[in-house]
């Protein structure tokens, strides 16, 4: 139920459909954003939306896809909507994706669409989460990248591997999977950055194997405010076993404890200290109780 923007018009959800030879279904190419809106006392208020946009329009330029509308058209019909379908705590789907004009790889003279859905969301796994922690597993998969500039992209085709390690950590009795990348070293979860703490120092993998997360940068901002040294280095298995703390970032699963990774303990396997602190801010800040 409710409405979806769809190539500048707003439509019935029931209406908002693509032909079984839409070429993105096929062959996998085209990009999207999950972006986040949160109930605040000013109303619902999305969450870093120019950057989604940003980065939307990073992903189609990467691909070679020309978005046919300006950000300030996408800003709109993502406040849209939000607005029109009364969500208060939402979660919006941007999406660009070829048309079914043709098959084949050239995939010249091919439409892009773009389209917006929006639903109701509350948190991710749960608010108990969110103080615990959660235990991952390592995946058997590796992060799936086509090169390396894919990691400034959030496209379609990349999310097979992160769906087969999710699937494999939530068998083993897990919440998520950590994904290495090729060479074995740390790469993300299946939707997520991660970050380390060790003596009071915030590390993180290089964007060579991770995504170009939002919250992965909101962090950033955070740790410099409060005074901690981030840095982006290559990440072993080990270090996350002998980190004091560990946690994952993402639209979707905020500022996430990690308490444990294939069995073992991290730190005292509580929720840690700066994690803490770190995921109160941003709390604070997509509430709009602190300022951007
Ligand atoms: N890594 C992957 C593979 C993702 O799909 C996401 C998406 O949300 C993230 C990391 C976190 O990025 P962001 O903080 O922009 O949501």
């Amino acid at each position: 139920e409710g409405l979806i923007w769809l190539d500048g018009e707003m439509v019935d959800w029931r209406e908002a459909k693509v032909h079984v030879l839409t070429h993105t279904l096929h062959y996998g190419m085209g990009c999207f954003e999950g972006v986040r809106a949160y109930e605040t006392d000013r109303g619902a208020a999305i969450f870093r939306l120019q950057e989604h946009t940003d980065r939307l329009y990073r992903s189609a330029h990467i691909l070679g896809m020309e978005i046919p509308f300006s950000k300030e058209e996408l800003n709109q019909a993502q406040k849209d909507a939000v607005a029109k379908n009364n969500l208060k705590q939402a979660y919006l789907r941007p999406m660009v994706f070829f048309g079914s004009e043709g098959m084949g790889l050239r995939a010249d003279n091919l439409k892009v669409h773009v389209m917006v859905a929006a639903w109701e969301w509350p948190a991710y796994m749960g608010e108990e989460a969110k103080t615990k922690g959660i235990r991952i597993r390592t995946s058997s998969y590796t992060r799936h990248h086509v090169n390396i500039t894919m990691c400034k992209a959030k496209a379609n085709g990349n999310y097979m591997n992160s769906m087969l390690a999710l699937r494999e950590a939530l068998d083993s009795g897990c919440e998520e999977a950590l994904l290495l990348d090729n060479e074995g070293y740390v790469a993300e979860g299946s939707g997520e950055n991660i970050f380390i703490v060790r003596d009071g120092v915030l590390y993180t993998p290089e964007l060579t194997s991770c995504l170009d997360g939002i919250t992965r940068n909101t962090i950033f901002k955070f740790a410099a405010d409060l005074g901690y040294q981030v840095k982006e280095k290559r990440i072993t298995r080990d270090e996350v076993y002998v980190a004091d703390e560990a946690f994952f970032t993402g639209t979707a699963a905020e500022v996430l404890p990690i308490r444990e990774l294939d069995g073992r303990k991290i730190g005292t396997g509580v929720r840690g200290p700066i994690t803490e602190q770190l995921q109160t801010m941003y709390f604070d800040q997509v509430m709009g109780k602190r300022e951007a």
